[in-house]
């Protein structure tokens, strides 16, 4: 069906634009022009209020959708204030579904108005022959009962006296405790639905291969709704040569593109600065995904990592034919920047991290020395260097406003971008991420009609043609 819109702006690459229409038939763009020189008259037109942009869907060229999907798919608890409601709640949601394992997350005892204790007694009083696993609000400990013991036998940091574990268990859970593909493509559907609802439209999911699976299925059933690739963790690399996955295999909907390693850790658990790899296991992995066709997503957060990716990047790869990538590239040495630009290598950086742990007073000022908070985060100048940059959440959280917030309120005022800037890279910037540079993130005759609209407080208003 055609259809015209009319927004008070377009996004059209990082300019804004007024009085422009825009003609949809479908899923397709059909044609952009001066509304008001239109004599168009026999097809209904859909104008939006003042202060409305009409922009290419949002892509979130990081995310982990399938297991923030598990992870909000299980009842959570936070909502009881004493252990008495949360107790009576598992026993009454374990009598209406029939599992084996039941997992509940986001307890946290310390607002418990009664009893401030949970240990396994408290569990096995509910049930012996069903698994139940509670992870606690800040996700380093759980409690289990003894059914859920037995299954974990040889696991570190678990107390098997009161049943409560500590780090790697509860860090692990869905490793451990594998949900099923149905819990999976529940999970996948109910992010779906809030990404859906962001303006999202297009996403790479960092993830393993039982998702991969369930997407593949929920195509298949003709349920997926967003254009997905998909990006495997490191260990899966056997599996990818045997399987003969290579980059961009697949379709518009659901696609693989490659592998995703580590080269150091995070800022908040005091690991940016600790390498992951030697550089010649990296130069190893590097050939190997040359060998077999695989991007590459190597996450990056300190300035030794970059540089130590840079270099051997230089080594092995003359031509960045497959479009490798360093994610978050959080802190990189000023000289770094204008390296990745010279390799043409593809970063993909979160706004959110900014808005959550930016600042000259938060969690990133109180973590790292001053020189290196200098350099936290620098969109606009690596932007202005022309790098293919790109935004990404990393679920945390899936939400492209507050990134695109962060980027505007940078607390290094000449890292704040400006607002078509930031939509851009919320946008039309990570379609290449995709390979659909030619198909979305454009609003040009021939693309896909993958299009939202927001407002000035940036707020989706609506998200306009989910395709069929
Ligand atoms: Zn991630």
């Amino acid at each position: 069906m055609k259809q015209i819109l009319i927004a008070d702006k377009i996004l059209i690459e990082k300019e804004l634009y007024e009085n422009k229409a825009v003609l949809i038939d479908g899923n397709k763009i059909l044609d952009v022009f001066d509304a008001f020189e239109s004599e168009i008259t026999h097809i209904p037109v859909k104008t939006f209020p003042p202060g409305s942009i009409l922009m290419p869907a949002f892509i979130d060229t990081h995310t982990h959708l399938a297991s923030y999907g598990i992870s909000i798919s299980k009842p959570n608890l936070n909502k009881f204030q004493t252990k008495k409601e949360t107790l009576e709640f598992i026993q009454n949601y374990i009598k209406e579904q029939d599992k084996e394992i039941y997992i509940f997350v986001g307890y946290d005892e310390s607002k418990w108005e009664d009893e401030q204790t949970l240990f396994k007694e408290d569990l096995n009083k509910i049930s012996r022959d069903k698994a139940i696993i509670l992870r606690r609000i800040c996700g380093h400990k759980a409690v289990l009962n003894s059914k859920a013991l037995e299954i974990v036998k040889d696991i570190d940091g678990i107390d098997f006296n009161t049943g409560i574990a500590l780090e790697y268990l509860p860090l692990n859970l869905y490793q451990i405790f594998k949900p099923s593909i149905d819990e999976r493509k529940e999970g996948i559907l109910k992010a779906q639905e809030i990404a859906l609802n962001l303006g999202i439209r297009g996403i790479i999911d960092i993830t393993d291969v039982e998702s991969f699976k369930a997407y593949q299925q929920l195509k298949r059933e003709g349920k997926l709704k967003l254009r997905v690739g998909i990006v495997l963790y490191e260990r899966y690399l056997d599996y990818i040569k045997n399987s003969g996955f290579e980059i961009d295999f697949g379709d518009d909907n659901l696609k693989f593109l490659g592998i995703k390693t580590f080269l150091d850790g995070s800022v908040g658990a005091g690991t940016a600065d600790k390498l992951l790899k030697t550089d010649e296991e990296l130069e190893y992995l590097l050939k190997q995904c040359q060998e077999y066709n695989l991007q590459l997503l190597a996450h990056a957060i300190g300035e030794k990592a970059i540089n130590q990716f840079l270099n051997v990047f230089e080594k092995v790869i003359k031509d960045n034919y497959l479009r490798h990538r360093i994610e978050h590239f959080e802190f990189p040495y000023y000289q770094d920047i204008k390296r990745a630009k010279e390799l043409n290598i593809y970063i993909s950086m979160q706004p959110n991290f900014v808005a959550l742990w930016g600042g000259f007073d938060n969690m990133y000022a109180k973590k790292l020395p001053f020189e290196t908070l200098k350099r936290c985060n620098l969109y606009k100048t690596i932007l202005d260097e022309g790098i293919k940059l790109s935004f990404g959440s990393d679920c945390m959280p899936l939400d492209p406003f507050l990134g695109i917030k962060g980027a505007l309120n940078h607390f290094i005022e000449s890292e704040k971008l400006s607002l078509n800037e930031a939509l851009y890279l919320y946008s039309t910037a990570g379609a290449e991420f995709l390979f659909m540079e030619h198909k979305i993130g454009k609003i040009e005759p021939g693309y896909y009609a993958d299009l939202i609209v927001i407002d000035e407080n940036l707020r989706l208003i609506e998200n306009v043609q989910p395709f069929e």
